[in-house]
């Protein structure tokens, strides 16, 4: 193999580590984000679920003075109707009492109702406010998490950064800067095996020509097909391409 190659393979095996940590790291502040929503969700359910007991709270109050209101109206007419000496003043309070009596009834129906409903939301909003508790917990230990993994990804993107330079450094600058622009033209993939003469980039076989001169070792060969730098792959090629060096 030839010694250029063996170092661009190297190369490229820490930038592509590297641009798997930058791929990483840029996505962060999406999962930070994400964690952040999750706390908003979770008060956002919980005040929803406060404000839906509160108002039948409300509605059982309301309830409370329509039947107070009803029962006041019945004992003023009880009163009148002890006072009354006319038969149909006394029939027509006594059916006004009877009236009211009947809607105190519906009244503390609907109430009964609500007071179930009340019961059934109370357990909602404990549980909710339950979760946001367990939420506001989380977020922290979360955010601390993907804190300390964009420490970690930065710290080993530098090792990367100091081991690429070792390879890449006495590479000749023209050979370099033809990587560097392949490995940004061609998503990561600048120098790649030739395989019973296809390029692995393209999938194309190349010209005969090329595949001597690949396969000759003696200058580096590009596909003619997509650009890409070639070396001539063999069993011993296996590990090479794979770095860890
Ligand atoms: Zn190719």
């Amino acid at each position: 193999m030839l010694p250029e190659v063996e170092k661009l393979l190297r190369v490229q095996h820490h930038d592509q580590r590297i641009a798997a940590i930058d791929k990483e790291l840029a996505g962060i502040p999406l999962l930070e984000e994400d964690v952040r929503d999750k706390l908003l969700e979770d008060e956002a359910t919980q005040n929803e679920a406060k404000s839906a007991l509160q108002q039948t709270e409300i509605a059982i109050k309301n309830l409370e003075l329509d039947i107070d209101t009803r029962k006041d109206s019945i004992t003023k007419l009880k009163v009148q109707q002890y006072e009354t000496k006319k038969n149909d003043e006394f029939t027509r309070m006594g059916e006004e009492i009877v009236r009211y009596g009947e809607e105190i009834n519906g009244l503390e129906d609907s109430e009964i109702e609500l007071m179930e409903q009340a019961e059934t939301q109370k357990a909602t909003h404990e549980k909710a406010k339950a979760e946001h508790e367990e939420s506001k917990t989380d977020v922290v230990t979360e955010l601390e998490d993907l804190g300390d993994l964009a420490k970690n990804l930065k710290k080993e993107r530098e090792e990367e950064v100091v081991k690429r330079k070792v390879h890449a450094d006495p590479l000749d600058s023209d050979v370099l800067y033809n990587y560097e622009r392949l490995f940004k033209g061609k998503a990561g993939q600048a120098i790649v095996g030739l395989v019973d003469e296809v390029c692995q980039g393209c999938h194309m076989r190349v010209v005969k020509s090329t595949y001597m001169e690949v396969k000759g070792e003696k200058q580096l060969t590009n596909c003619e097909n997509c650009g890409r730098i070639l070396y001539y792959w063999t069993d011993d090629s296996v590990g090479k391409d794979m770095g860890g060096y």
